[in-house]
């Protein structure tokens, strides 16, 4: 059974680029490995993270990124059966707020911080589904 798993987390600490990269290069690799899908979204110090692929798969990926230090006061926010995966083409990919999308980021925020935590499931969704149509434009468009 093919489910999505979306959660939000705190960075606990100072994380610099070389931080976020070791996070997604070892994302990329193990859940490659584990047939695992998603995106990474990091802004204002909180962590948005969608993860889709086999329930069981998904949920120990989960408990494993748990108990990592690098984050905390995690929090599921949305948990669903899928017919399709929304994020075949990658293994993990990241999205930060950048002069391209922060009017995403605002379209779906209550004031000028980003804040997942507040969002409902619907919400969540709704800002899932135009991250994917901009990275495929903006890949087809990369002028
Ligand atoms: P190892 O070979 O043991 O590698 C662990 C490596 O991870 C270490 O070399 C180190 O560079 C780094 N590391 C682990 N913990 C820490 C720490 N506390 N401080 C600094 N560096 C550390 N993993 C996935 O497999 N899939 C995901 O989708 C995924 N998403 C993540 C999202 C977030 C927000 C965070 C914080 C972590 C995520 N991780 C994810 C990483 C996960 O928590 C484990 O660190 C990683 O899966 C372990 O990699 P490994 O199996 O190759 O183990």
């Amino acid at each position: 059974m093919l489910v999505q798993l979306t959660y939000a987390s705190r960075i606990s600490k100072a994380l610099g680029s070389e931080d976020i990269k070791n996070i997604l290069k070892h994302s990329q690799t193990n859940n490659q490995a584990d047939g695992v899908t998603g995106a990474l979204c990091l802004s204002s110090g909180i962590f948005l993270q969608i993860l889709e692929g086999d329930r069981n798969t998904v949920n120990r990926i989960y408990h494993k990124i748990l108990q990592d230090s690098r984050h905390k006061d995690p929090a599921i926010l949305d948990y669903r059966e899928i017919t399709a995966r929304q994020f075949s083409e990658w293994s993990m990919g990241l999205i930060t707020r950048t002069d391209d999308n922060k009017q995403l980021f605002l379209k779906y925020s209550s004031d000028a911080n980003f804040d997942p935590y507040s969002m409902g499931a619907k919400t969540l969704r709704g800002f899932f589904d135009e991250v994917v149509d901009n990275v495929r434009w903006l890949r087809k468009n990369p002028d």
